[in-house]
């Protein structure tokens, strides 16, 4: 069967240098084991954001979920038609870091690694008849993409593309960190700096794992409420004059036995915060900095007394055979809450303004709606 270049495919395309713009691509059909997918949602991330100012063109986006519509000759684990959610992760199974279980950080396929093999041909899409690069091998923010099988995760009809879109990145970072890098135990006292995307997955990741106290802390208290609904037992409004947020930390000491948190994850982005879950956590804790921070920052060595670990894990140490099956199983037993994640949505030409809405903290998850649902889905 031959299958037809797509022609008439858009994507949100950077310069590299801060600008985008909705642009025409081609994308020819998938080769040995690809999939070419018919994106309908795209999740909005900082990282999308960060990207236009990577140097050079990219088709942006690396959150998304949509309908496989081509498969190559080799392809094994979907057909034409499955729904699917896309995910970055693809480790190659055989390397020195696979082999060490960090599959998240695999040196030949992971995309911080700096390496391009492993993915969808480069030649097989185009934007004015030159090969284009997309965010994180995938460029979700384009009414098609063409990725490896192993890329794709199948997804039943109960959950919507809107949420399913969330999981290959916000949902994975958030739990993950909790489950597969921290490993949080039942009992347990933990404190999440900043409760957007990844910090409300952390705080119903730690709920779910049996932690007793589950802190949420932010600047904005208008964020409690939801972070309450995913399983926040106290929320701490961070003062304007507390930006290191050091007197949430007396405050958080107190409330655990006047020892500090056994855990705390920072999900704030704030590069200055790079630090703050260090004055958190009790001797012997875990710090976990989940939220990407890479800038250059001091540390002042005694936040690190005594004992206590600091980690920064990629991805929330994804793997993605384990740990999709597991959300998609917890989202179905409504312990793991998603659709709740959507506070707005934005059609694919309203880019600019969910930007906007992102840098202002708007919303818990943005999801662009590139098309809509086939068919109206069953209530979850
Ligand atoms: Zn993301
Ligand atoms: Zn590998």
């Amino acid at each position: 069967m031959t299958q037809p270049v797509i022609t008439n495919a858009k994507a949100a395309i950077t310069d590299g240098k801060g600008h985008f713009s909705i642009e025409p691509i081609t994308i020819s059909p998938p080769q040995a084991d690809e999939v070419l997918i018919e994106i309908h949602a795209a999740g909005i991330c900082h990282t999308d954001y960060d990207s236009l100012n990577w140097g050079k063109p990219y088709i942006l986006g690396h959150e998304g979920a949509g309908i496989v519509s081509q498969i190559g000759p080799n392809v094994t684990n979907v057909k034409i038609g499955d729904r699917v959610l896309l995910n970055w992760a693809i480790p190659c199974g055989e390397c020195f870091q696979c082999n060490s279980g960090r599959t998240a950080i695999c040196e030949k396929n992971s995309p911080v690694t700096g390496s391009m093999s492993g993915h969808a041909t480069l030649q097989s899409t185009l934007h004015n008849g030159t090969p284009i690069a997309r965010s994180f091998h995938l460029g979700t923010m384009a009414t098609h993409t063409l990725v490896k099988q192993q890329a794709v995760v199948k997804i039943n009809n109960n959950i919507p593309f809107s949420s399913a879109c969330l999981i290959g990145c916000g949902v994975m970072t958030g739990f993950g960190s909790v489950v597969n890098a921290a490993k949080v135990k039942p009992g347990t006292s933990v404190v999440v700096l900043g409760c957007g995307g990844v910090g409300l997955n952390a705080i119903q990741a730690a709920a779910i794992s049996g932690a007793n106290t589950v802190i949420a802390v932010d600047i904005d208290e208008t964020k409690f409420p939801i972070a309450k609904k995913f399983g926040a037992t106290h929320t701490l409004l961070a003062a304007p004059d507390d930006s290191s947020l050091r007197k949430c930390a007396a405050t958080v000491r107190k409330i655990c036995a006047d020892r500090g948190a056994d855990y705390c994850f920072e999900s704030t982005a704030i590069p200055v915060l790079g630090d703050a879950p260090l004055a958190f956590i009790r001797n012997g804790g875990t710090a976990v900095q989940c939220s990407g921070i890479e800038q250059t920052i001091s540390f002042d060595a005694t936040l690190f007394e005594w004992d206590k670990i600091y980690i920064n894990p990629l991805y929330g140490c994804c793997q993605p055979q384990v740990d999709f099956p597991r959300i998609l199983a917890l989202y179905d037993q409504k312990k793991l809450l998603i659709d709740e994640l959507v506070t707005t949505t934005y059609t694919l030409d309203k880019l600019p303004l969910a930007f906007q809405d992102l840098l202002a903290g708007k919303n818990a998850k943005g999801v662009l709606i590139i098309k809509q649902e086939p068919n109206p889905l069953p209530q979850h």
